[in-house]
């Protein structure tokens, strides 16, 4: 497209967006409805559309009522999800529901790469489709799968309703985080290690100059004994999690003191706000939707965080709660050790569920393990301008490239990338956030022979 017709095309989005060919289309159109045609066919068109258009009193009622109707359907939406949860599918319903989408999903020719496709085999199906993780609970094969039969492009498609559904469905979970992982290893018993964080003091400040490193910041996710995974908490349950994480952090200490705040009671603005400032979540895709994450939102979620905004935890984002330490700069070893101290502190009144497998188990196949992600946002203009290079460096290093919205790389923002570590699964806690140490002295180091070469020549 020449440039100029790709300004035309972006002028006549604008005009659409903004309502403009909407309402000359009624104009005109009420023009040809009139029988006798005014001779001063622009008054015509003038009055119709000043007519038709609200004064500054009337757009204030509107928006109003508009607000109004927004918060009414959200109390509807809630009542309705609660309804929903009260009413309890029998058995059979689960059959149906199971055989109907998993036809949808193994029908559907264009979208075939994902995990549950690749793994759920009739048989397995077959012989899982009428069993249930143990009451109170009861979840199904469907409660775990109902994301990836619906929402096919999903890359894999599966969550576990609760810690019981990674070995009662296990003929199924294994092969996914097998493969998701890269774990090769059948034989062995154990994925993953022992915790261990190591020697806190080995990990430094990767960027003391602040020249490249805007922030770091490293996350855990746990999830609390004795309860469901989101797919089937109750309304109740997500206000227990809540409770006992509330009640768990009173007793913080030095730079952990903090506050929490519940998300029913931060207004819009503030909740916009901070998800911008990266400290709160906010409700994500459809295909968590369908998972059931954000049934009875905002009720039981929440975030506490100290003043400085470098410890934080987010209450029912996915799993029970996510647990992070920050710095408006690199320096991840104050990152790690603030980490550490503080889930020391929450783990001496939780009890936060581990698998002799998988180590620490998260509603996502993909968390497991250490459910340790350790991120810089970083800018590296050289190295960015060649994104192959740039790529094939973070993956011999371990590590992955995403936009700082967590998305892909091609939402990357003023040159600002998030990297962090790509496994999660089948090495220590110290193991990784020593990779992300190595790897971003390597890409730094990189970037630095770029602006030396970018000088001589
Ligand atoms: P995770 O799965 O690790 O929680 P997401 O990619 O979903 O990470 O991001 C959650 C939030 O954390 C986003 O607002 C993201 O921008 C922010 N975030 C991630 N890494 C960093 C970092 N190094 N510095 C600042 N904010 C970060
Ligand atoms: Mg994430």
């Amino acid at each position: 497209m020449t440039s100029i017709e790709s300004k035309r095309v972006q002028y006549r989005k604008y005009l659409e967006r903004a309502g403009v060919i909407d309402a000359l289309s009624k104009a005109l159109i009420k023009l040809y409805e009139e029988q006798n045609k005014p001779e001063d066919a622009i008054r015509f068109v003038r009055k119709f559309m000043c007519e038709s258009c609200p004064d500054d009193a009337q757009y204030d009622v509107m928006k109003n009522d508009l607000e109004e109707a927004k918060t009414h359907i959200s109390k509807l939406e809630q009542e309705l999800e609660r309804l929903r949860g009260q009413i309890k599918k029998s058995p059979e319903e689960y059959q149906e529901l199971t055989t109907e989408g998993y036809k949808s999903l193994i029908d559907d020719e264009e979208n075939v790469s994902s995990l549950l496709r690749k793994y759920l085999t009739p048989e397995l199906l077959e012989e899982y489709m009428l069993v249930t993780t143990p009451a109170p609970v009861d979840a199904y094969l469907y409660d775990c799968a109902v994301s990836g039969f619906e929402h096919h492009d999903a890359p894999v498609g599966i969550f576990a309703a609760d810690a019981d559904s990674y070995d009662v469905f296990n003929k199924l979970f294994d092969p996914i985080i097998k493969d998701y992982h890269g774990q090769m290893d059948n034989e062995s018993d154990v994925l993953q290690k022992d915790p261990d964080f190591g020697n806190v003091d080995e990990i430094e400040n990767l960027d003391p100059e602040r020249k490249y490193i805007l922030s770091a910041r490293i996350r855990l996710a746990r999830n609390i004994e004795g309860l469901p995974f989101f797919p089937k908490l109750t309304e109740k349950q997500f206000i227990e999690v809540e409770e006992k994480v509330r009640s768990a952090t009173e007793t913080m200490d030095g730079e952990l003191i903090g506050s929490y705040l519940t998300m029913a009671d931060i207004d819009a603005e503030t909740q916009a706000e901070m998800v911008k400032r990266h400290i709160l979540f906010q409700r994500g895709n459809e295909k968590l939707t369908t998972a059931g994450c954000y049934r009875f939102w905002p009720t039981g979620r929440g975030v506490y965080h100290n003043p400085a905004e470098t410890f934080l935890i987010w209450v029912n984002r996915q799993d029970h709660v996510h647990i992070m330490s920050m710095a408006q700069c690199g320096d991840l070893g104050d990152v790690y050790n603030r980490l550490v101290n503080g889930l020391t502190e929450l783990e001496k009144t939780l009890a936060f569920v581990r698998h002799p497998r998988y180590g620490n188990l998260t509603a996502c196949p993909t968390n497991l393990g250490t459910t340790l992600r350790a991120s810089v946002h970083i800018r590296l203009p050289l190295l960015s301008k060649d994104p192959d290079r740039l790529l094939a460096l973070a993956e011999e290093l371990q590590l992955q490239v995403r936009g700082t919205d967590g998305g892909e790389l091609a939402t990357v923002e003023d040159g600002v990338m998030d990297i962090s570590n790509k496994r999660k699964l089948g090495f220590t806690e110290f193991e990784l956030v020593k990779t992300v140490q190595d790897g971003v002295v390597a890409l730094i180091n990189a970037e630095e022979e770029l602006e030396i070469a970018g000088q001589e020549s």
